[in-house]
């Protein structure tokens, strides 16, 4: 739900050793900071902190960390390696990837030293490349612990929504979904999650609680860590350029709020944490697709690739533009939301059609590759068009369809 945010702190020129700009996954960057005595400053363009971290599935993937390690995986660093090797490739400097590999311990072991979070094992999510060479169908992927994010108080105001919330206060994670979604499969597994989550949703209510899960409980719990360390949150706050001295090293920022300028200087850095450019349509166009509309986004309406833009004035590279986060949806009713397909691909009863009626893809491929493919056919001038989803009675009888729909329910006249 969104609520009326608290005034903005006003900001005023001043100097700290770390500035962060853009409160999403910044965040875990201003409190490494402040953990190391680094005075510092998060600045946040829009009135919510959290950005598409808080409208995300908050998974992190992130080879022998210590969530898996102490829930009996048998993940290694080594295996880590092989997979990255084989799935990245020279796609990214290897530098970048084998330092990702490198401080992954580290990154978990901060945020649980650092914030309130606590995470779990989403064990049987499938690597999206389990046949290459260090890949797993057990998988690696870990997210948040269901959150009570009244412990916010009143700065819960500042905290975005969350991107898809169930129907009824329940803080459903990606373990609890997939069996949840196999609930009138498999009733033994899935209505004690349910029961179990509601509970927890409801009850929770009245004891004054807020549960939430995945991307919006791992926003709350960065915040929550932020609030305790004392970092200032200037929110309506946006960077306007970036300050260079010295050999064109970067000392500060220029920034803007409430059409005021304000002056930052950073003594030891500054941190571009602004996201994508899912919201600047002309970067869209340039980069990625001609046809993108742009009611084509899930992540948070402040991410217009400021950061890029800002960066590239003082001399940045970029890469991999043309690549995104890509997930496939039931396209929206006239004004309506879209709704995503989280599992429905992977099961059986189903097929997917491009406009001229052909199957074109293994439709259980990870919604990565998914979207990869449709980009590649775009620009090969052989576009997908309208996909279409063909199922029987027995798979619509069977499992949880577009996020809300249960079993049986008829489809929305809209669709
Ligand atoms: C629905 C959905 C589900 C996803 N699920 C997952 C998942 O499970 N696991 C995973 O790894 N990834 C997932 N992703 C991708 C992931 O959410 C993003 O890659 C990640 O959140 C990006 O973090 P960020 O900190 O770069 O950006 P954000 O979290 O978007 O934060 C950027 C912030 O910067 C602010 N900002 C923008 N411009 C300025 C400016 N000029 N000045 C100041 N502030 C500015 C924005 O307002 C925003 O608050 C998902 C994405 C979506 C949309």
């Amino acid at each position: 739900m969104t609520r009326s945010p608290l005034p903005p702190v006003p900001a005023r020129d001043m100097a700290v050793d770390l500035l962060v700009i853009g409160a999403g996954t910044g965040m875990g960057a201003a409190l490494a900071a402040h953990e190391r005595g680094l005075s510092t400053l998060i600045v946040e363009k829009t009135e919510f902190v959290g950005g598409s971290t808080a409208r995300s599935g908050g998974a992190f993937w992130i080879p022998a960390n210590p969530v898996l390690m102490e829930n009996g995986s048998t993940d290694s660093l080594e295996q880590g390696e092989r997979y990255l090797r084989a799935a990245v490739g020279d796609s990214s400097p290897e530098a970048r990837w084998q330092a990702f590999l490198a401080n992954g311990k580290a990154a978990i072991d901060l945020l649980r030293r650092t914030t309130p979070l606590t995470f779990q094992w989403t064990k049987g999510y499938s690597d999206y490349h389990p046949e290459l060479a260090g890949g797993t169908a057990v998988g690696r992927t870990c997210e948040p612990r269901p959150f009570d994010v009244s412990v916010l108080g009143e700065e819960r105001n500042r905290l975005r929504s969350a991107g898809v919330e169930a129907p009824v206060p329940m803080p459903v994670t990606s373990a609890d979904y997939k069996w949840m979604n196999l609930m009138f499969r498999i009733p033994h597994r899935g209505v004690p999650r349910v029961v179990k989550r509601f509970a927890q949703g409801l009850g929770g209510l009245a004891l004054r609680r807020e549960y939430s899960s995945a991307g919006h409980a791992l926003a709350a719990g960065l915040f929550a860590g932020v609030l305790e360390a004392g970092v200032p949150v200037w929110t309506c706050t946006a960077v306007d350029r970036l300050l260079t001295g010295e050999g064109g090293r970067v000392t500060g920022a220029v920034l803007t709020q409430n059409g005021r300028e304000v002056t930052v200087t950073a003594r030891r850095g500054v941190v571009l944490a602004t996201g994508g450019f899912d919201h600047d349509m002309d970067m869209r166009h340039k980069f990625q697709l001609e046809a993108t509309q742009p009611g084509w986004s899930l992540g948070s309406e402040g991410n217009t690739g400021d950061g890029i833009k800002v960066g590239e004035e003082v001399g940045a590279a970029t890469a991999l533009m043309d690549q995104a986060w890509w997930f496939p949806e039931v396209a929206p009713p006239p004004g309506g939301a879209p709704s995503v397909l989280l599992a429905e691909r992977s099961l059986p009863g189903q097929f997917i059609v491009d406009g001229s009626g052909r199957r074109f893809v293994n439709e259980a491929l990870d919604y990565m590759s998914f979207g990869q493919l449709v980009q590649e056919r775009e620009r090969a001038g052989d576009p997908v068009g309208d996909m279409w989803m063909v199922f029987d009675r027995g798979y619509r009888n069977s499992y949880v369809f577009a996020g809300s729909l249960l079993p049986r329910m008829p489809l929305p006249k809209a669709w």
